[in-house]
């Protein structure tokens, strides 16, 4: 059975990115035990480098960890932010600059675009510091170009060193209000599209949990205090009176199978300017 490591990015004193009140280690842990659960309820074997809120090393050692351990492949779940500036929205994956798996990069890049904007996979140098935007042959499900060059990222570059692939995601902008709740409205959905991914790329039958919970006894005390906490705290935003507990709630009694709105229809007349000017969808431009 296909071998995946699933990190939750940041953990313990380490809280990664925040925005309106919370904290994306939070939100990675989240995703990455709902992740892991459904995995394994689908036959993959799952390794879990951070399964609680603990700092369990630098994105460096985490490399070295995961090469240690020698899975098929790697996934590390994060939050991006533009440093509070709510500049950006939308979804990136950032990939080994020589190799890649885009079996996965590919399927997931087309679930997130449908759940909000997708804005691009990329790797990046460490010595130029030069991203690379990369572009998947749709035929081939190969990227059109590969990098000789050392990865910049600690966590890929590391893995790499061990021979393995690790693909760092970036499901959407904590400090960008919209693509915050646009993620909080859809979450069970974003967890699916991973999982979904990772069913195409190892050739795994995939099929859809019923709930969040799916398949995963280890997380539902966790997500039942969860479900409590959100049900006392209806997700709005006090500055402009809109309150998005409406878009919010079906998803709390029906996990899967429900669309929610996505980011242009959840928020049409609050932030027309930032949906024209910042987020464009993929293919969205060349570097
Ligand atoms: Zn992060």
């Amino acid at each position: 059975m296909p071998h995946i490591v699933v990190d939750a990015g940041h953990g313990g004193h380490d809280s990664g990115a925040q925005g309106f009140g919370h904290k994306e280690k939070d939100i990675n842990l989240r995703v990455a035990q709902k992740v892991s659960a459904r995995l394994r309820k689908l036959g993959f074997q799952v390794t879990e480098l951070r399964p609680d809120d603990t700092f369990v090393g630098s994105a460096s050692e985490r490399g070295r960890k995961v090469a240690e351990i020698q899975p098929d492949f790697a996934i590390s779940i994060h939050a991006n932010s533009s440093g509070g500036t709510g500049k950006f929205a939308g979804a990136e994956i950032i990939v080994p600059l020589a190799k890649s798996v885009a079996r996965f990069e590919y399927p997931l890049r087309e679930k997130f675009a449908e759940l909000n904007n997708f804005r691009m996979i990329f790797s990046k140098e460490s010595k130029t510091q030069n991203l690379r935007e990369r572009e998947i042959n749709p035929e081939t499900l190969r990227f059109t170009r590969t990098y000789d060059a050392i990865d910049y990222y600690g966590i890929i570059r590391e893995a790499r060193k061990g021979g393995v692939n690790l693909d760092i995601i970036e499901m959407f902008y904590i400090d960008n209000e919209g693509d915050l709740y646009t993620f909080l409205n859809q979450e069970d959905e974003y967890v699916e599209a991973i999982v979904y991914a990772l069913c195409q790329a190892f050739d795994m039958k995939y099929s859809r949990g019923r709930n969040a919970s799916d398949g995963g006894e280890s997380i539902d005390i966790k997500q039942s205090q969860h479900e409590a906490q959100r049900s006392s705290f209806p997700y709005s935003h006090g500055n402009n009176g809109v309150t998005h507990l409406q878009s919010y709630q079906p998803l709390m009694s029906s996990s899967y199978g429900y669309r929610t709105s996505s980011y242009a229809s959840v928020y049409p007349s609050i932030y027309p300017a930032l949906v024209q000017s910042t987020v464009h969808r993929y293919p969205s431009r060349r570097i």
